[in-house]
């Protein structure tokens, strides 16, 4: 049996698109959603993705801004930095880009940021609404793993739901939004015993651990519904040949470019077990800005009928 792959940048773009008519809906009523993202300090991957975000703003015509403090701010300017995007009605999305440098403690800069345009969703308020299943701002990534298993009618209620990672970021929050969708969720961590055990049981199984193609085929229930969230560049020769043994092409990739991404899920094996799956890249790791989009507008919508 060959599984289904799912295209992730089909569904970014389908939401790319009908975010594209909403924010048209609300500026033909006079009000551009708008977002500010802050950037402290040089690391190179936040640049990229800051850049990619401010250019999802401007191809679907949402305001955007960037700010940049500089890398030495403390964290009691940078709160009133944030304080001052709070009081600002033109904004309706705040994000602060992590990591923030060491002198900064970022969970009170989060706490800092109004729960109303938190569109990172990382609030204790926001939290909270998301435990409790009351409206509020949820976190990107894992509203995208919701959408994906949505757009491709994938049987969520009623189903068994394993969920690998705890985080606040992923883990955590996708387990509250299958349990929503009502799956019956088991959520695993590193002290899980039998994980293998554990993840066979699973209809739908989500891996969002940062271990470069940890889920093999005895993770795997055939036919499962596997997520991917796990983004991993390995650059050792040895750890790509041991992935891409049975895959000369992908190996020949590696060897061109010096690394390769690997999700957490391993890359031949679930294409052989499941019935549908996400690759990487190219699953999970689109619909993360496009979430993001979805929750400005989401914010903006809430924030103008409030009025
Ligand atoms: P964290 O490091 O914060 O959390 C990892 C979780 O995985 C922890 O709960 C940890 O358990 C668990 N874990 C680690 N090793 C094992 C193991 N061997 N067996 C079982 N559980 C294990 O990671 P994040 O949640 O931030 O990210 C997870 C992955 O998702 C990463 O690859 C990251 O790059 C990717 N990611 C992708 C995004 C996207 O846009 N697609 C966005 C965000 C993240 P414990 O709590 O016990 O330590």
């Amino acid at each position: 049996m060959s599984a289904q792959v799912i295209d992730g940048n089909r569904i970014r773009d389908e939401i790319l698109q009908e975010s594209k008519a909403r924010v048209e809906r609300l500026a033909a009523s006079g009000r551009l959603p708008g977002l500010t993202v802050i950037l402290v300090g040089d690391d190179p991957a936040s640049h990229i993705y800051v850049r990619n975000k401010i250019k999802a703003c401007e191809e679907l015509g949402v305001r955007s801004e960037r700010l940049a403090p500089p890398p030495t701010i403390s964290t009691e300017e940078l709160i009133a930095v944030v304080e001052d995007l709070n009081r600002r009605d033109e904004i309706d999305g705040i994000l602060v880009q992590m990591p923030l440098p060491r002198q900064i403690d970022s969970k009170r800069v989060l706490m800092a940021i109004s729960p109303e345009k938190d569109v990172d969703g990382l609030h204790p308020v926001s939290v909270g609404n998301l435990v409790t299943n009351r409206p509020g701002l949820r976190p990107c990534t894992p509203l995208g793993v919701i959408e994906i298993l949505k757009r491709n009618r994938v049987p969520i209620a009623g189903s068994r739901a394993v969920v690998v990672g705890r985080s606040d970021l992923v883990g955590k929050p996708v387990a509250f939004l299958l349990l929503h969708e009502h799956a019956t969720v088991t959520l695993c961590h590193s002290k899980t015993v039998d994980l293998p055990g554990v993840c066979r049981q699973a209809d739908i199984l989500v891996a969002a651990m940062g271990r470069p193609a940890m889920i093999t085929t005895e993770y795997i229930k055939p036919g499962a519904t596997v997520i991917d969230v796990g983004i991993n560049r390995i650059s050792d020769r040895a750890q790509a040949e041991a992935i891409f043994a049975r895959r000369p092409e992908r190996l020949a990739v590696f060897d061109k470019k010096g690394s390769l991404l690997v999700g957490d899920v391993h890359p031949v094996d679930v294409a052989e077990c499941a019935g549908l799956y996400t690759p990487v890249p190219g699953g999970v790791g689109p619909l993360t800005i496009a979430m993001l989009m979805s929750n400005t507008i989401d914010a903006a919508e809430r924030r103008s009928c409030e009025k």
